[in-house]
């Protein structure tokens, strides 16, 4: 088997809207190649008095249809295949839920875990000083992704703003509220994975409550979507993290667990209930459930996972945890996955109300922004379960289309430079 490269991933789907939507390849050749990729290196001085070098990317993918958008990661596994990967998503996802946005992400190869308080501010605020250059809220505007939070987009939007000379809260998303985050942004993603899991379900004429759910991550997608999920009154009976894999014939008490989580510093490992019990991760993907979520990386939906699992829809909560290997044999074995540029789009849909509520200077209510996020979220949905029928494709090739033939129309109108 040749290794898993995110980035050839993406391409193979592109190619295959791209044959579906008649494109010539120089009709779309300009999604094929990033705008600008950008690496850079981060000193940090730890605190034991060592220096010690961080690795960290910004890649630019598309911005035909306005500034580049999307989160920082910080994995040990960061690579630039991956960011440029993630950052071509981002351009696809911002497509196709229709918010002017282009696509971007960076990330810094490091484990987040191995760093005290002070190392990952020092680091976070290198970082931002090195990709300087290319962001700004009318350029590129960062948010977070994998193991960064509320607090790592305070230290950029204070850096930057240092550098600036004045407060420029539009810099990034996902902000504290303190200082210009918006309502409703931290649960937004897994609201619409929650969202989403309820109108696919809805239009496949079945029940969101009594629903049994296996979800892999416990994170900030993870962990919300299971919550909502379980206040539909779905039955959460398989959970998992990096730290391990629980099961629960009866469903979890969602509460209790989330409680637990909060004491055990975000990790799993040492729950305990009635009938609770420790499985494999395999286990946990392949658990006998209706509705699986995958809400941790890629690459996780695999061949071998692809064929032995038994959930009959799949709400991709992470980007990219589908090989395209794998999604060949969902199809083949009927299972209907909502894709992640979709299902996951919760959390941009709602970066962009909080860039939006910064320049206005003014602030939504959390009614406003969860109505607006269903409203936004609902509509592509059906857009994209039209195309389905009017091509006759996958979930994940209508995506692509809608999101394409929007990028592709912006970019004819534009025009090539010069
Ligand atoms: N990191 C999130 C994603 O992958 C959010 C990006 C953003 O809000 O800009 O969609």
């Amino acid at each position: 088997m040749t290794e898993y490269n995110p980035y050839e991933e993406m391409l193979s789907t592109l190619d295959l809207a791209a044959s579906k939507l008649n494109l010539e390849e120089s009709d779309y050749n300009f999604l094929r190649y990033p705008e600008r990729e950008l690496k850079v290196s981060c000193p940090v001085r730890m605190d034991d008095g060592t220096i010690k070098v961080f690795e960290g990317y910004r890649v630019q993918h598309c911005s035909v249809r306005g500034p580049c958008k999307g989160g920082i990661r910080f994995h040990h596994d960061v690579n630039m295949d991956e960011v440029k990967a993630l950052a071509a998503w981002m351009s696809l996802k911002c497509a196709v839920v229709n918010i002017p946005y282009g696509g971007g992400k960076g990330g810094i190869q490091v484990d987040p875990t191995q760093l005290s308080l002070n190392e990952i501010r020092n680091l976070t605020r290198r970082y931002t000083a090195g990709i300087l250059p290319l962001i700004g809220p009318e350029k590129d505007i960062p948010a977070p992704d994998v193991n960064t939070n509320a607090q790592v987009m305070g230290w950029i939007m204070d850096t930057y703003s240092m550098f600036m000379g004045y407060s420029v809260p539009g810099v990034v998303t996902g902000k504290p509220l303190d200082i210009g985050g918006s309502l409703g942004r931290p649960e937004a993603t897994g609201r619409g994975v929650m969202l989403t899991g309820r109108e696919v379900l809805k239009k496949l004429d079945r029940s969101y409550p009594g629903t049994k759910v296996a979800i892999q991550g416990y994170g900030n997608v993870g962990r919300v979507a299971a919550t909502l999920m379980y206040e539909e009154g779905c039955k959460i009976t398989a959970i998992g993290d990096v730290s391990c894999s629980l099961y629960c014939e009866d469903g979890f008490d969602i509460e209790d667990v989330n409680a637990y989580w909060e004491s055990n510093k975000g990790l799993l490992k040492g729950y305990q209930a009635q009938g609770v019990q420790e499985i494999t991760g395999f286990e946990l993907l392949t658990a006998d459930v209706d509705l699986l979520v995958p809400a941790a990386l890629e690459n996780t939906i695999t061949t071998d996972v692809a064929k032995a699992l038994k959930a009959t829809v799949i709400v991709e909560g992470a980007n990219g945890p589908t090989t395209s290997e794998a999604d060949k044999i969902l199809a083949e074995r009927g299972i209907m996955v909502v894709p992640d540029i979709l299902a996951n789009a919760g959390g941009v849909i709602v970066s962009y109300f909080e860039w939006v509520q910064n320049i206005q200077s003014l602030m939504w209510d959390i009614n406003e922004v969860n109505k607006n996020l269903e409203r936004i979220l609902l509509r592509a949905f059906d857009e994209v379960w039209e195309a389905r029928t009017t091509y006759d494709c996958r979930f994940r090739t209508a995506a692509y289309i809608v999101a394409m033939k929007r990028l592709v129309e912006a970019h004819n109108i534009r025009g090539v430079f010069p």
